[in-house]
């Protein structure tokens, strides 16, 4: 498999990484049996996060005594010394590692915690340090947010950055993947399939190659799905005429406003799915109507029924999306669609 430099941490990585967060939502067989297709296909960077439950754990399990050769990065979202003390050290224990090879400041939104991060007492301090007993290799940043982001290449304080960007949200190519090449910092595209909505796999993988210098970590749910990318990076990455107007077809669809299944919305006070429910509109469009009545979708839309409005999730939303709006506007479409549903069992 094709490997790239990931800018000034000089680490050769797998242009495909692996992206951590779906493995939460399977179980742990499953899971492990996830990574471990990955390590046969030849993927080398795996990237997880301390938020993500279970997820470092269960890679911890599927990479146990084969290390060699693996960048393993996670991230954490400290804003104290303390935070990113007991972070570092739970990362370490649950991946079952002595060093990470890159550390990331996690979903960093606004300049204000940009600033605590750098902090010259503050995280980056310990993360520094950590570096310098060798328990961390590079220290880089996560972040959905543009001017954020760009701030963080600037600061010339991390080696990496992580940022989501797909054939829909193209906002990093006007100045942030510039800059990034400018100043040698690694640039790792999250949300490569917008979080499961962009269908067309073979699409989105061909418009990510065309960055040489981008590596693209799919978060992957089920074993076929890492197959199925892995066939596509075999193909040429040019893209036909009609290729093209499929992929302005698609954003022209899709629209900015969309659920980037991400689950920063989370913990919902009501345990709510709220990524699933946000989900549903589009799920209506390619899924049978089994599938949308019975089954998972279904019980997370009954469950949403049960919203408070409460708001939080959309304080933590780093698309700002109306959440709330959102869920009443699909727990409808779920009645509606279910009362269709049945009268057609029924007549049959
Ligand atoms: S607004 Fe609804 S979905 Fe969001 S956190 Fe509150 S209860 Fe959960
Ligand atoms: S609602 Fe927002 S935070 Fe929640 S999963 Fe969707 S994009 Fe992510």
């Amino acid at each position: 498999m094709e490997k790239i430099r990931l800018g000034r941490t000089e680490m050769m990585v797998t242009q495909l990484g692996f992206g951590g967060i779906p493995i939460q939502r399977v179980s742990e067989g499953e899971a492990i049996a996830i990574v471990q297709r990955c390590l046969e296909l030849g993927i080398t960077f795996l990237d997880t996060a301390n938020g993500y439950t279970t997820s470092e754990e269960r890679i911890g399990k599927a990479i146990s005594g084969q290390h060699d050769g693996l960048i393993l990065a996670t991230k954490s979202t400290a804003q104290t010394r303390e935070e990113i003390e007991s972070h570092l050290k739970l990362s370490l224990e649950r991946l079952g590692v002595e060093s990470i090879d890159l550390y990331q400041f996690h979903n960093v939104s606004d300049a204000n915690t940009l600033k605590t991060i750098l902090d010259p007492d503050g995280p980056m301090a310990v993360a520094e340090e950590a570096k310098r007993a060798g328990v961390v290799k590079h220290i880089g940043i996560t972040s959905h947010q543009i001017d954020t982001a760009i701030e963080a290449v600037k600061s010339d304080r991390f080696e990496t950055i992580m940022f989501p960007f797909n054939f829909v949200t193209r906002e990093a190519t006007e100045e942030l993947l510039p800059l990034a090449r400018e100043h040698d910092v690694g640039f790792i595209a999250m949300k490569p399939l917008a979080g499961g909505m962009l269908d067309n796999v073979t699409l989105a993988i061909k418009y990510l190659r065309q960055f040489p210098n981008v590596v693209f970590i799919p978060g992957i749910e089920r074993v076929p799905e890492i197959d199925e990318i892995a066939q596509i990076l075999k193909m040429t990455w040019e893209m036909t005429a009609a290729e093209q107007e499929e992929m302005e077809r698609l954003r022209q669809e899709l629209g900015t406003k969309f659920c980037r299944r991400c689950d920063y919305c989370q913990p919902c006070q009501v345990e709510i799915l709220i990524s699933d429910v946000m989900s549903f509109r589009s799920a209506m469009k390619r899924l049978p109507p089994v599938r949308l009545f019975t089954g998972k979708f279904a019980e997370a839309l009954e469950k949403a029924a049960d919203c408070t409005e409460c708001g939080e999730c959309e304080e933590r939303c780093p698309y700002h999306l109306p959440i709330r709006e959102t869920i009443a506007e699909n727990v409808r479409l779920y009645e509606a669609g279910k009362k269709e549903y049945q009268a057609q069992l029924a007549s049959r």
